[in-house]
C-alpha cells in the first residue's frame, strides 16, 4: 500500500526517456496522471543515455591517465539538460561532481579500478539523473522525494557466485518487503529513485548489470507489491520482428509472462530478461511503454487473455552465437560420453544454450552474452575437449527463433515457411522442450533476410490477426504525416455521441461529414465517369440523400432496393440506377424493364428461358472474370465457387443469343468480391471486362465493381486510392471507347458509422474476462459471421489507460454473440459507452430481431 491505503505504481524511464526536456514534460504528466487515478508513484529512472557506456570507458582508459575529456562530457551532460530543465544542477550536483572526479583520480593512481570501485563509479550515472528527476518533478508536481536505492535494494550471494557477478551483475530477492514499502511510504506519494543500483551485505554499492535499470524497477514492483510495473522507454512496446530489420514487424498487443520472457531472453532489447520473473511471481501486469508518444498503450505482459491458441508471436535473432560441434567418432552412445565432454565445459564456466544430437555428432551452441570470456580461453578449452572428441568451433553464427506459444502443434503450417530453408545452411534445429520455442543456428550474412522471410510467411500470412497491433511507420509516422485520421471521426464527437446513447439507448451513428469525405474520395477517382452507391451497405435515407448531392447514382440488388430509391427521388433519372439481381425471380426482371433502370443479368438463364421478355432491351451482363478476392470466402463474388456472373466460357453462347434476340449489351459489370487493398485490381477487371467487350461488341460502359478495402481497423493500412486511380488512367489512354464506372458500397459508409452500446454486466472467468453490452449480434453480426474486428473502445473512458485484455459481448442467446474478442481495455463499468467503429456497412442492414431483441436503431448526424 502507498500513502493512506493507496497503491503503488512502479514507473520506470530509461535513459532516452529521461535525457530531453521534453520528455520529461511528458514524464510529469504520467507521474500526474497516476497520481490523479490514485496511486502511489515509484518512479525508478535510469543515468542519462549513454552516461553508463562512458563511465565504463572511463574505467578501460583510467590506468592510462586520460579520462579528462570522458569525465568533463559527463558533467556537462548532466549540466545541460539541468539547465535545459530549469533545475539548479551545480548546487544539486557539486558532490556528485567531486566524488566523480575523486573516485577517478584514484584509479588512475592505482592503475586499475577494482569491481568495488567500478561499481561506485557506474551508480554514479543513476545518482546524479535521478537527482535532476526529483527536483524537476518537485517543481512541476511537488511533493517528489528522492530516495538513495542503495538503501532499498539489498542484494543477496547466490553460492558459487563469483566476485565479479557479486558486485557488477548482482540479484536481489523477490519478497514482498514490508520495511521498505512502509519506508517508502513515510517519504510520501512520489518517491524518485534509481534504477541498476544496490548495496550488498556489508553496504557497499553494487550495480545489477548493464541494462539493470529494468531489474531494479521489477524488484521494487515486487518488493512494495506494486499493482502494475510500467516500463516508459524510447519504443512502442514489443514487436513480431525488430523494426529496424523488418518495417512489417507488427507491435505485440498483449503477451503472457512465459512469452514475454522467451522473447527479451533471445534478443528483444527492450526489455531486460531479469525484469519479468519478479513480477510474475506477485502478478504484476508490466506494461511497456513509449515516453514520447504517452497516447499508445504499449504492450502489455501479464497472466490474463486467451491464451490457448497457438501462435507465432515473434521472429527474434542472436547475432554471435558459437556453436561447438563434437564429432565423437561413434562414442556418443557409450556410457559416459557426455558426461565426460560437458564436463570440460563445466570446468570452463561455459553454459550451454542449445543441443543437437545426431549419430557421430553432437552440437552445441554458446549464448555470447552469457559467455563472453570464451575468446580468452579458447585454445586450452579446445584442446581438453579434444581428448574425447573431434572439435570444431564455428563461430559468428546466428540463432533465428520463432518464440510463441504451443509452437509443436502448428509446425505443419509453417510448411510454406521451411521453403525459406532450401537456400539457407543450417547448423542446428532445435525446439525448445517449453514449446515456446523454435531455434535454426544460420550463417550471420543469412539472418536479417531470413527473418524477413519468415516474417513474411509466418505473421504477415498469418490468419491471425488479432494478437498484432500497428507497424512501427503506422504507429510512429502515419500522425505526423496525415494530421487528422479521418477515420476516428469519433474522437472528436466523443460527449455528442455519449449524450444520444444516453436518450435513445443502442444506436448506430452516421456522420455525414464523413460521408462526404469518402463520396469525395471515390469522386477524386478521375479516369471514372460515373459512380454508383451499392445501397444494400447502408440504405438509410438520409444517407441515400448525401450521395445523391455528391452527383452518385444507386446500385440496387432487389426491386424493393430499386423502388426505395424511386420513391426517395421521384424524379431521378432511371438510368442513375443500376439494377443487378442475382436468381432472382422472373418478375423482378419484369418490373426493372417496365420502370426503366439499367438492368443487369448475372446468368444466361434468363435470357434462354425467357427470350420473349428481353427481345430488343438495353442490357448490362454481369460477367466472372474468373477470380475472385476478398477478407473471408464469403465476400469472394467471382471465380467458380462463387454464385455470381456469367462464366467466360459461356461468352460464345451469350454472343449468339444477343443477335437471335436483338440485344444490345450497352455495359458490361465486374465485381470480384469486397475489402480489396490492391490498388491495380479494379484496372485487371478493366483489361477483362474489354476482353469480352470485343467479343460481343458494341460495349460503351464497364462497371468494374466495388470493393474498395477500408482500413477495418488499428492493424491495417488504407487503400491507395490514388494508385487506383493512376492505374485506371493508363486503361482509359489506351480504350478511350468506354466510361468507365465504379459502385462502391462499404468503402463509401463503413467508417462514418459506429455502433453505441452500454455496458450492462461484468463477468470474470478466472482469466478469461467478459465485458457485456446491451446489444450483440442482433445489431451487428459481422464480427460473428466473417470474424470481422472492428476496433472497439470504451468511448466513456478514451483515454484512460487500457489495464486488462477482455471479451466484449451482446445480450444474445448465442456462443457468437462476441463483438470483440481479446480486446485491450480499460476498467469498465456498468452505464460506460462502448463504440464499436467502422460499422456504418452492412451493420443496421444485417440487423435482426433475434431473441425478440429490437437492433440499434439509426441516427444521422
Ligand atoms: N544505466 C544502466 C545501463 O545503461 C542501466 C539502465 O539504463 O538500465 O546499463
Ligand atoms: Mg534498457
Amino acid at each position: 500500500m502507498g500513502s493512506g491505503d493507496s497503491k503503488w505504481i512502479v514507473l520506470k524511464f530509461g535513459g532516452t526517456s529521461v535525457a530531453s526536456a521534453e520528455n520529461w514534460k511528458n514524464i510529469a504528466r504520467v507521474v500526474e496522471q497516476r497520481k490523479s487515478e490514485g496511486f502511489s508513484v515509484c518512479l525508478v529512472h535510469s543515468a542519462l543515455s549513454g552516461i553508463s557506456d562512458c563511465l565504463e570507458e572511463i574505467i578501460a582508459h583510467a590506468p592510462k591517465n586520460n579520462t579528462g575529456d570522458l569525465v568533463q562530457r559527463v558533467k556537462e551532460r548532466h549540466l545541460e539538460l539541468g539547465e535545459a530543465l530549469d533545475v539548479p544542477t551545480e548546487e544539486l550536483l557539486a558532490d556528485d561532481f567531486s566524488e566523480l572526479e575523486h573516485i577517478v583520480k584514484g584509479m588512475e593512481l592505482i592503475g586499475e579500478a577494482s569491481y568495488r570501485v567500478q561499481a561506485r563509479l557506474l551508480a554514479m550515472g543513476e545518482l546524479m539523473a535521478t537527482k535532476l528527476g526529483a527536483a524537476y518533478l518537485n517543481r512541476e508536481l511537488g511533493g517528489a522525494e528522492w530516495i538513495d536505492a542503495r538503501s532499498c535494494i539489498k542484494t543477496i550471494a547466490p553460492k558459487d557466485a563469483n566476485e565479479r557477478s557479486l558486485i557488477l551483475s548482482a540479484i536481489s530477492n523477490t519478497d514482498f518487503d514490508e520495511p521498505l514499502e512502509q519506508k517508502l511510504h513515510k517519504a510520501g506519494d512520489l518517491v524518485v529513485t534509481q534504477g541498476f543500483i544496490g548495496s550488498d551485505a556489508e553496504d557497499k554499492t553494487v550495480v545489477l548489470g548493464r541494462g539493470g535499470s529494468d531489474v531494479s524497477a521489477a524488484y521494487f514492483a515486487a518488493k512494495i507489491g506494486a499493482e502494475r510495473l510500467e516500463i516508459w522507454t524510447d519504443v512502442p512496446g514489443l514487436f513480431s520482428a525488430n523494426p529496424q530489420n523488418v518495417p512489417s514487424a507488427r507491435l505485440l498487443n498483449h503477451l503472457s509472462y512465459e512469452e514475454a520472457q522467451e522473447i527479451a531472453t533471445n534478443g528483444a532489447e527492450v526489455l531486460h530478461p531479469r525484469s519479468i520473473m519478479p513480477a510474475r511471481k506477485h502478478k504484476i501486469p508490466i506494461h511497456v511503454r513509449c515516453t514520447q508518444r504517452p497516447e499508445l498503450s504499449g504492450t502489455v505482459i501479464s497472466e490474463e487473455g486467451a491464451d490457448d491458441e497457438a501462435l507465432v508471436k515473434t521472429i527474434a535473432v542472436r547475432n554471435n552465437v558459437i556453436l561447438i560441434s563434437m564429432d565423437s567418432l561413434g562414442m556418443w552412445q557409450q556410457v559416459g560420453f557426455l558426461a565426460e565432454a560437458f564436463e570440460v565445459f563445466r570446468q570452463y564456466g561455459l553454459s550451454i544454450d542449445l543441443v543437437s544430437t545426431s549419430e557421430s555428432n553432437v552440437t552445441v551452441s554458446l549464448d555470447p552474452g552469457l559467455n563472453t570470456h570464451f575468446h580468452d580461453i579458447r585454445s586450452s578449452f579446445v584442446e581438453d575437449l579434444g581428448a574425447y572428441c573431434r572439435v570444431k568451433v564455428i563461430e559468428s553464427v546466428s540463432a533465428v527463433s520463432l518464440l510463441g506459444r504451443r509452437i509443436r502443434t502448428i509446425l505443419h503450417q509453417l510448411g510454406g515457411a521451411f521453403e525459406v530453408f532450401e537456400e539457407h545452411k543450417v547448423y542446428l534445429v532445435s525446439q525448445a522442450a517449453n514449446d515456446l520455442n523454435f531455434t535454426f543456428v544460420v550463417e550471420s550474412e543469412q539472418a536479417d533476410r531470413l527473418v524477413r522471410q519468415l516474417h513474411d510467411h509466418v505473421i504477415t500470412q498469418s490468419g491471425n490477426q488479432a494478437s498484432f497491433g500497428l507497424t512501427w511507420p503506422e504507429l510512429m509516422e502515419d500522425k505526423k504525416k496525415e494530421g487528422r485520421d479521418v477515420s476516428l471521426w469519433w474522437r472528436e464527437k466523443q460527449q455528442q455521441l455519449i449524450d444520444i446513447v444516453e436518450e435513445s439507448g443502442p444506436c448506430y451513428v452516421y456522420d455525414t461529414d464523413t460521408l462526404r469525405t469518402y463520396g469525395n474520395l471515390v469522386k477524386g477517382i478521375e479516369p471514372v465517369d460515373r459512380s454508383l452507391y451499392a445501397i444494400k451497405a447502408n440504405a438509410n435515407p438520409d444517407v441515400l440523400k448525401t450521395f445523391r448531392e455528391l452527383g452518385f447514382g444507386f446500385e440496387c440488388v432487389s426491386i424493393g432496393e430499386v423502388n426505395h430509391v424511386i420513391e426517395l427521388f421521384p424524379d431521378i433519372d432511371r438510368k442513375d440506377i443500376l439494377f443487378t439481381p442475382n436468381f432472382a425471380p422472373r418478375t423482378e426482371y419484369a418490373e426493372a424493364l417496365e420502370l426503366d433502370v439499367n438492368l443487369t443479368l448475372d446468368n444466361i438463364y434468363p435470357l434462354q428461358q425467357w427470350p420473349e421478355l428481353f427481345k430488343g432491351q438495353e442490357l448490362f451482363l454481369r460477367i466472372d472474370p474468373g477470380h475472385g478476392h476478398g477478407h473471408h470466402k464469403h465476400v469472394k463474388t467471382g471465380g467458380k465457387h462463387s454464385k455470381f456472373g456469367i462464366p467466360r466460357f459461356e461468352i460464345k453462347e451469350v454472343a449468339e443469343l444477343v443477335d437471335e434476340l436483338d440485344l444490345s449489351i450497352k455495359g458490361l459489370h465486374a465485381h470480384i468480391g469486397s475489402g480489396i487493398k490492391d490498388p491495380f485490381s479494379w484496372k485487371r477487371t478493366a483489361v477483362i471486362l474489354h476482353e469480352v467487350a470485343k467479343e460481343l461488341g458494341g460495349v460503351e460502359i464497364l462497371d468494374l465493381g466495388g470493393g474498395f478495402g477500408i482500413r477495418e481497423n488499428e492493424t491495417q493500412a488504407h487503400l491507395d486510392i490514388q494508385e487506383v486511380s493512376n492505374s485506371l488512367q493508363k486503361f482509359k489512354e489506351a480504350h478511350p471507347e468506354y466510361e468507365l464506372w465504379v459502385e462502391p458500397g462499404r468503402f463509401l459508409v463503413a467508417v462514418a458509422g459506429v455502433l453505441l452500446a452500454s455496458v450492462t454486466q461484468l463477468k470474470g472467468k478466472g482469466k478469461v474476462k467478459y465485458v457485456g453490452v446491451d446489444t450483440g449480434m442482433n445489431s451487428f453480426i459481422r464480427p460473428a459471421l466473417y470474424g470481422a474486428r472492428h476496433t472497439i473502445v470504451n468511448l466513456t473512458r478514451l483515454n484512460e489507460p487500457n489495464s486488462q485484455s477482455v471479451n466484449i459481448v451482446g445480450p444474445i442467446c448465442e456462443s457468437g454473440d462476441k463483438l470483440g474478442i481479446d480486446r485491450l481495455f480499460p476498467h469498465s463499468e456498468e452505464g460506460d459507452v462502448v463504440l464499436v467503429a467502422n460499422t456504418g456497412a452492412y451493420g443496421q442492414v444485417m440487423s435482426s430481431n433475434y431473441n425478440l431483441r429490437a437492433p440499434a436503431k439509426d441516427i444521422v448526424i
